[in-house]
């Protein structure tokens, strides 16, 4: 496409707009089951509204601002409340999941070299099942990665014991997950901290999928094990506000049990041309509106509104885990939250994704062990029994020998 000479009324380009979507994987009468969290539409209205209304605002500013700086300080004390942050604990909003891990490794970073530990060879211990976030920040700070093979008990969880033997004097954390993303298992957070506190390393839990999630699961009674600045050693953790929190994309929390470990996290400069600017995270300009539309959702939901979702969200999965299990699947470990994945003990998890995607429903597998994966919210509700059926009848297609061409199942 070239740029037009002369722009276009705004109807025509809107018109064009709502047709390209036409191909997209329908999310809105919940056929999808990754990417988008569907809490209905006046979840919807109050992101749209609120984030309009602060669209233009940067929170890079917060003298020029304070509303938002206000916000954004609001929101982590939510989130911290909910976490069971201590006294002292703080944080900060980042444009996403990915953006919060790599400010934690960031912060635990410069966190041990202030603290005497090699720069050379700097490392992170962390399960497979953890978010490939890790590997990307990694990367980016040219930091080693080792991964370490799950418990062999089925229960899909973290091997501190295991973990614990993968730290050495350059190991500048330790990583747990709350849920992890592949399996949706809680990681034995409160052993992962006793091996934390032994090794005398920094211990992080990834929340970004569950940290909004789990603390209303168990107030609604679900048996949920400590797994946030509960447990002592927890040091940092990443929260997502754009998943379960359901609040507009570009929203997540970083959060630290103190003041003293936050420090490492901004960064501060006065030597350029430029009048000094401190910046708390990655990025230099902040969109006003994730941050407005983040706080609007939290302050209209409320606590009884997150405990209604959630419920809903916890009962869709238990319906799942019921049907899947009469078609012959075997559900991975004991998820409690809103992700689970099953596999077929006969037929190749693969295959069968490629069925119920050309039955309509876009969703995700899990590639060890090859699983179906489902991230379920609210709207989900209203279609268990339609995937169902679907599901069946891939399924049969597939023990019937008459399963159409493979469907490669990638993220991107
Ligand atoms: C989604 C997710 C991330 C990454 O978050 P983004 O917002 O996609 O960058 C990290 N860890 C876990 C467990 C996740 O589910």
């Amino acid at each position: 496409m070239k740029m037009p000479q002369h722009g276009r009324d705004w109807s025509e380009v809107k018109a064009d707009m709502v047709a390209r979507g036409g191909g997209d994987a329908a999310w809105r009468d919940g056929r999808t089951a990754v990417y988008v969290f569907n809490a209905g539409e006046d979840v919807s209205s109050v992101q749209h509204e609120a984030y309009g209304m602060y669209m233009a605002e940067n929170g890079l500013g917060p003298l020029a601002f304070p509303s938002l700086a206000q916000m954004e300080k609001e929101v982590i004390a939510m989130g911290l409340e909910l976490l069971h942050g201590p006294e002292g604990a703080t944080g900060a909003m980042t444009s996403g999941g990915t953006d919060s891990i790599t400010m934690a490794i960031k912060t635990a970073r410069d966190y041990a070299r202030a603290n005497g530990r090699p720069r050379e060879g700097a490392n992170i211990v962390l399960a497979q099942s953890a978010h490939l976030a890790f590997d990307k920040a990694a990367h980016l700070m040219d930091i080693e990665i080792r991964r370490v093979p799950l418990k062999t008990d089925g229960s899909y969880e973290a091997d501190p014991a295991a973990m614990g033997e993968a730290v050495n004097d350059a190991t500048i954390m330790m990583v747990g997950s709350a849920p992890s993303f592949p399996h949706g298992i809680i990681d034995p957070i409160a052993a992962l901290g006793a091996v934390a506190a032994k090794k005398n390393v920094w211990l992080h839990v990834d929340a970004c999928v569950g940290g909004y999630f789990a603390p209303f699961a168990r107030m609604n009674g679900v048996p949920v094990p400590p797994f946030d600045f509960e447990v002592p050693q927890v040091h940092s953790m990443s929260a997502d506000l754009h998943k379960y929190g359901y609040c507009a994309k570009g929203a997540s929390t970083v959060l630290f049990r103190s003041e003293a470990l936050y420090e490492y996290m901004p960064f501060d400069m006065a030597s350029w041309s430029g009048a000094p600017m401190k910046t708390p995270t990655l990025a230099g300009t902040r969109p006003g509106g994730a941050i407005s539309a983040a706080w609007a959702v939290m302050n209209t939901l409320g606590i009884d509104g997150y405990r209604e979702k959630q419920g809903l969200v916890c009962k869709t999965r238990e319906r799942i885990e019921e049907g899947v299990k009469q078609l012959g699947f075997e559900i991975l470990g004991n998820p409690m939250l809103g992700l689970v994945a099953f596999r077929h003990p006969e037929h190749h998890a693969f295959a069968i994704y490629g069925e119920i995607y050309r039955r309509g429903w876009f969703t995700s597998v899990t590639k060890e062990p090859p699983s179906l994966h489902l991230m379920l919210s609210p709207k989900h509700a209203d279609v268990v029994d339609a995937y169902l059926a679907d599901l069946k009848a891939s399924v049969d297609a597939v023990a019937a020998g008459k399963a159409g061409p493979k469907v490669e199942a990638r993220y991107s």
